[in-house]
């Protein structure tokens, strides 16, 4: 019935989805009523261990304040942090932000960068960050490997891993070309609702015969 196992589990976990009616992640709620890169640049920023309400609202707060990078850099510092908050380490993402919209105007003239190795050169900015801004922001192909992505495939026995990075090599070999944009989004809304970190709900799951739940007793 399906081409590959890929197929399978995308079909399968974005039916189960629907039909729990299980939101987006934030940053792609976002991404959909605005592709802006710098929106998407920094809202995956303020969304790093944050819940999804939280970096919805802060993210909507702080882009009523500074609509491009030049409104950003003009903020007053302790302004942008207060904006931020309670987003995690709101202190540091907020001297991040600054120190990002500042690189931005004086090499990029302005422009969120398009290229992996730009976007990892900039502070506070990693394989997560600066993938999804490729994905949404430029649609450009890169696979987005969080920890739901890497635990849920690592669970499921298609990967043998140990950290994202490690998880995001292998991908790049196996995973279908069609999957690299939005295998994330429905693996961390997935992993939210469902696989999730600790206590995965295994007995609603619809791969749970499939599903090899590797190291998921240890969560239990
Ligand atoms: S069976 Fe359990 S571990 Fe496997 S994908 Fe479903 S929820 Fe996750």
């Amino acid at each position: 019935m399906y081409d590959n196992i890929f197929d399978e589990i995308f079909v399968t976990f974005s039916r189960e989805l629907e039909r729990r009616g299980i939101a987006l992640p934030s940053v792609s709620e976002i991404a959909g009523e605005d592709n802006d890169p710098y929106r998407i640049l920094v809202s995956t920023i303020l969304s790093l261990r944050t819940k999804d309400k939280v970096t919805i609202e802060r993210s909507k707060a702080l882009f009523e304040k500074a609509k491009n990078v030049y409104e950003l850099y003009a903020m007053d510092s302790t302004e942008l942090a207060e904006t931020i908050k309670p987003s995690a380490f709101y202190k540091r993402k907020a001297e991040n932000l600054k120190e990002i919209a500042k690189i931005i105007i004086e090499k990029y003239d302005g422009k969120i960068p398009s290229t992996m190795e730009d976007l990892l050169s900039l502070p506070g900015v990693g394989m997560k960050t600066a993938s999804l801004t490729l994905n949404l922001g430029f649609n450009e192909l890169a696979i987005c490997v969080d920890c739901h992505v890497h635990q849920i495939l690592n669970r499921i026995g298609i990967i043998s891993t140990k950290n994202p990075d490690e998880s995001e090599k292998e991908l790049r070999k196996i995973l279908p070309k069609k999957y690299w944009i939005p295998l994330n989004e429905v693996l961390v809304s997935y992993g939210q609702g469902i696989c999730k970190s600790v206590s995965p709900l295994c007995s609603e799951c619809p791969y749970e015969k499939k599903c090899k739940k590797i190291g998921v007793d240890k969560h239990r």
